[in-house]
């Protein structure tokens, strides 16, 4: 194809993916495909002819949508949502046309300096205090992964970098039990080992990190010998959303001199709401902190900000300059390669200034709003109806539930039963976790076109399929 070609099979493209949004209620949720169903209708070499792009179309009708999960389908309520505002998916169809590499900002000055814009309008929008800076990255995981390189470098004084981790002392990192395996992984990757991932025992209704029992396990850290780098605090845990007392936290993080990084990547989002700011109070004195507008925002995947309080850190952490990357006679000047693990570096900034422009923050709050309280009624009405009980109250639009009817001897087995049946349907899309050992089903709400009809189609799904299996 030339871009001459390009320019019917684009318009193509616009109407399919109108056709496909507006067709999606009709669609079940999960994809139905068992494993091997796709793979197995997939030529096993790569043709050497070309071939028509009508057969490949085709294809991608027979052989692919069918085993697709639809992630943008208005009842997909399971994980979390991973939003593509129509506009945002317009502006990345933009930036794959320009398909400019942007890790200098001689590479692309309109793109740092666009990044450098967005990130500062999300600051402001999330309430975080002049001076952070913000950088995109690919994912969550990759801004925990900085951090936690940050914490080992500052607390090694930038040996672990040159000398290498033999013979440092032991490096202690702290955690609430309810963070996302992204810090698991991130400790794993920096060399400082699952073991010394200390993890903080959570309670209180939102099951935050026990701020006694944090200034206990850095105490007797430090009596042992082994050196504490830094705290990682979680708004909006994965499982059930925990949310730790961020004040409390860098209370002690301030009195004993370590970074901190907040994971808020999903419920970060909800922070533009102004009355739900409270929610992570403290926050102003983290050093990283990172959300995911490509999770309810809106923000086509993938473009994750991360915020830092004083970026020097982490750019001391992981820039490095060959000759062949320097930028001549422009000091001052921002590359953000510098801020991230990989060099290379897609053009995220400008669907999120397309999104923020197009719905304005009132629109992107509403959404929010309307979702936090569809959430919050759908948790009332169950808790109402018999045989339900609701395990770990809405936070924000998350909660979880588990079907109860008394006399059940395994639970679990039913509540799998039940998810099963329920996703099996297709009308809806739930998933499921566990809360001290006992598996309950999660539901939140936070699709980009969902209404309160979808939640309201999600109450009759659950209740007309529990009924089904008693
Ligand atoms: C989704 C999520 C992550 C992982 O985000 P990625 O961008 O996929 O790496 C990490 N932490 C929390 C709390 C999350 O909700």
């Amino acid at each position: 194809m030339n871009w001459d070609e390009f320019e019917k099979h684009g318009a193509d493209a616009a109407k399919w993916a109108a056709d496909y949004h507006a067709g999606l209620r009709e669609r079940p949720v999960r994809a139905q495909t068992k494993p091997g169903d796709i793979l197995a209708q997939l030529p096993l070499s790569p043709p050497d002819a070309p071939q028509p792009l009508d057969d490949i179309l085709g294809d991608l009708e027979t052989t692919i949508m069918p085993g697709m999960t639809h992630w943008q389908h208005p009842r997909f309520f399971a994980y979390f949502p991973a939003n593509a505002a129509p506009v945002s998916v317009l502006a990345e169809y933009y930036v794959s046309a320009i398909a400019a590499q942007c890790m200098l900002w001689q590479t692309s000055p309109a793109a740092t300096e666009l990044e450098t814009r967005v990130c500062d309008w999300m600051r402001q929008a999330i309430g975080l205090p002049e001076g952070f800076a913000g950088v995109i990255q690919d994912s969550a995981s990759t801004a925990t992964l900085c951090a936690v390189l940050t914490m080992r470098e500052r607390t090694l004084d930038w040996q672990g970098n040159t000398a290498g981790l033999a013979g440092q002392p032991t490096l202690r990192i702290y955690t609430s039990s309810e963070v996302h395996t992204s810090v698991d992984r991130a400790i794993w990757i920096a060399g400082i080992g699952e073991a010394n991932l200390v993890r903080i025992p959570t309670g209180g209704a939102t099951r935050a990190m026990d701020a006694g029992a944090l200034r206990e396990a850095i105490t007797a850290d430090r009596a042992a010998g082994m050196i504490p780098a830094g705290i990682i605090c979680c708004v909006g845990g994965t499982s059930n959303g925990a949310v730790d007392d961020i004040a409390a936290v860098m209370e002690i993080a301030r009195a004993e001199g370590l970074y901190t990084h907040v994971d808020a990547a999903w419920a970060g989002a909800a922070m533009i709401c102004p009355e739900l700011q409270t929610l992570w109070k403290g926050v102003e004195d983290a050093d990283s902190v990172v959300l995911n507008p490509h999770k309810w925002l809106g923000a086509q995947f993938d473009c994750t900000t991360h915020f830092l309080r004083d970026p020097s850190s982490l750019v001391k952490t992981l820039a490095i300059q060959p000759e062949y990357l320097k930028t001549q006679g422009a000091d001052g000047i921002v590359n953000y390669s510098e801020w991230s693990v990989p060099l290379g570096r897609r053009f995220r900034a400008l669907k999120l200034w397309f999104l923020i422009r197009a719905h304005g923050l009132d629109g992107l709050r509403e959404m929010i709003r309307n979702h936090v309280s569809w959430a919050t009624n759908l948790a009332q009405k169950l808790e109402g109806t018999p045989d339900f009980e609701i395990v770990t109250a809405p936070m924000l639009s998350l909660f979880t539930f588990r079907y109860a009817p008394g006399g059940t001897a395994d639970c679990d087995a039913l509540n799998q039963r039940l998810l099963d049946a329920i996703n099996a349907d297709g009308r809806i899309y739930l998933t499921q976790t566990r809360v001290e050992g006992a598996l309950v089903i999660r539901f939140q709400a936070g699709a980009f076109t969902c209404t309160s009809d979808d939640v309201d189609i999600a109450y009759e799904v659950i209740c007309e399929i529990a009924a089904q299996l008693s």
